[in-house]
């Protein structure tokens, strides 16, 4: 190719990839049909159901592959809707109570749109100062939460599990355990730890650890006195105890480990303790639950989702590590290509040196944008709110005749109906069943001391009287469907 046929080539191939950039009265098109489409999303979101069983139109993504030509914004946006939209869960829906829900706050979606807009990079502070210095003001702010001293270093990561993650590989690295120490090393944890966290210790290479169920009291929360007695017994058997798993939120219940004893045992006992406080880390904001937490600034790191106390939509989880220091020489790197950013900024304090991410999304102003417009007040009205929601819940639930569980410390409420004849387990799993063939709330299931219970969790921000209401009317209905007599007294189960 000489020189002319090469800029012809070159303008040729420009001139088929010029949709790529838009210019502005395509982006107003662009922008105004997805914007007309989350409208009507918002508009019709309190009447649609929260949940739709049939999962078949989601195969219909399928019959749409990429093709090498271009589709129509309308028929996609139409597609998204039938497939995405109208299948599962409807996880925005004020009707969405089960497993933690969130609700996914509109200004969010904004700082998403202004992250991805400017494709700020976040990874290191060379690159991105401003993008960076928002991530660790935003950390700052939940380590001053947590009462976490000033060294303490963070990551917004994408959710719990990968925070939870980080935060295991920094307590192996900080204790320096090998291959060698691993079938030794224990590990402290109850019934109601997060599943997670088992996930995380096996892809950290620690899952020949040795595990400790320690004993939960009547309201699952862990028992210090059991968790002492069994690192004393450990260390007799010359086993090495390492890491206490507490809980403030257990995700089946809302309990709350007792944090100050543990903490104490702990620091006694020279044990990282990891608190995972996904669930529950943002009721920090609630005088009343706060006081619960105490002892949550003693922990050696710590994980919050704001995708759950803060509402935001799934894709944040933050994890912070009370020594900074911790958290850098577990995700230290070194690359020649890098060496300007080194250079430019040696204290460890980026993204990319305290975590495992380099190139990230910008998780930044999903958070900023929304705590700024706001203030923090409507976040603490909307938490307390919800925990007299669930209170509400748990005893009108237990007057319609249901057992309840333990009182909700948070805002999960267990339940389950206690049938005059059968097995209740068979008939819990069926009422389940018909709560989500109905379909205008969502609940879930667990089990509780080998028993099936009911779970309702009230998180989402949309979430208010009305539709606790309907849940209790959707409940009542079906117990009285199953049970083929068509009512249901007040009172008329067992176990009040
Ligand atoms: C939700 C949850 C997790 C996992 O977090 P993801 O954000 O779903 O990855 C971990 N621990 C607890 C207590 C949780 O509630």
């Amino acid at each position: 190719m000489d020189s002319t046929d090469l800029i012809g080539r070159i303008r040729e191939l420009e001139r088929s990839a010029a949709s790529l950039e838009p210019d502005a009265p395509a982006r107003r098109d662009l922008r105004e049909a997805v914007l007309t489409h989350t409208e009507d999303f918002l508009d019709t979101l309190a009447a649609a159901p929260a949940f739709q069983s049939d999962a078949a139109p989601a195969a219909e993504l399928a019959e749409h592959r990429p093709a090498e030509g271009p589709g129509a914004v309308d028929e996609i946006l139409r597609l998204f809707r039938r497939s995405v939209e109208n299948t599962g869960i409807r996880a925005s829906s004020p009707g969405h109570l089960a497993y933690i829900p969130g609700g996914g706050l509109y200004a969010s979606a904004l700082g998403d749109y202004l992250a991805a807009v400017t494709d700020a990079y976040a990874g290191v502070r060379f690159a991105g100062p401003g993008a960076v210095e928002m991530e660790s003001l935003l950390l700052r702010w939940m380590a001053d939460l947590s009462g976490y001293p000033a060294g303490a270093r963070g990551y917004l990561a994408s959710g719990g599990s990968i925070a939870n993650l980080t935060a295991v590989v920094a307590a192996r690295e900080a204790h320096e355990l090998r291959c060698a120490d691993i079938p030794k090393a224990v590990v402290y944890l109850t019934d109601q730890t997060h599943h997670s966290l088992e996930k995380a210790l096996r892809i950290a290479g620690l899952g020949e650890c040795v595990r400790r169920r320690i004993a939960t009291d009547a309201c699952h929360r862990m028992v210090p006195a059991a968790l002492r007695q069994a690192v004393t017994d450990d260390r007799a058997a010359g086993l090495r105890p390492w890491l206490v798993l507490a809980a403030a939120g257990s995700t089946d219940v809302g309990a709350i480990d007792p944090l100050e004893p543990i903490a104490g045992i702990a620091s006694a006992e020279g044990l990282w303790l990891h608190v995972d406080a996904a669930y529950g880390g943002f009721f920090l904001l609630c005088p009343e639950v706060r006081a619960r937490l105490r002892g949550i600034e003693l922990s050696d790191s710590l994980v919050m989702d704001p995708h759950k106390s803060l509402f935001l939509p799934y894709g944040l989880g933050a994890v912070l590590v009370r020594d900074g220091a911790a958290l850098a020489r577990a995700n230290r790197y070194q690359a020649d290509y890098m060496q300007d950013t080194v250079a430019s900024s040696p204290a460890a304090d980026s993204p990319a040196d305290l975590s495992p991410e380099l190139s990230k999304h910008f998780r930044g102003p999903r958070l900023w944008l929304p705590l700024l417009l706001y203030g923090v007040a409507p976040f603490r009205a909307c938490l307390e709110e919800k925990l007299l929601l669930t209170r509400y819940f748990h005893e009108r639930v237990r007057s319609l005749g249901f057992e309840v569980g333990p009182e909700p410390e948070l805002t999960v409420s267990t339940y389950r109906w206690v049938p005059e004849r059968g097995d209740p387990d068979v008939f819990n799993e069926a009422l389940v069943r018909a709560i989500h063939r109905d379909g205008r709330v969502f609940v879930s299931s667990t089990r509780l001391g080998g028993r099936y219970f009911l779970r309702l969790a009230v998180l989402s921000f949309r979430t208010h009287l009305p539709t606790i209401d309907l849940a209790l009317r959707v409940l009542a209905e079906k117990v009285a469907g199953l049970q083929g007599d068509g009512s249901l007294q007040p009172g008329a189960g067992k176990g009040q």
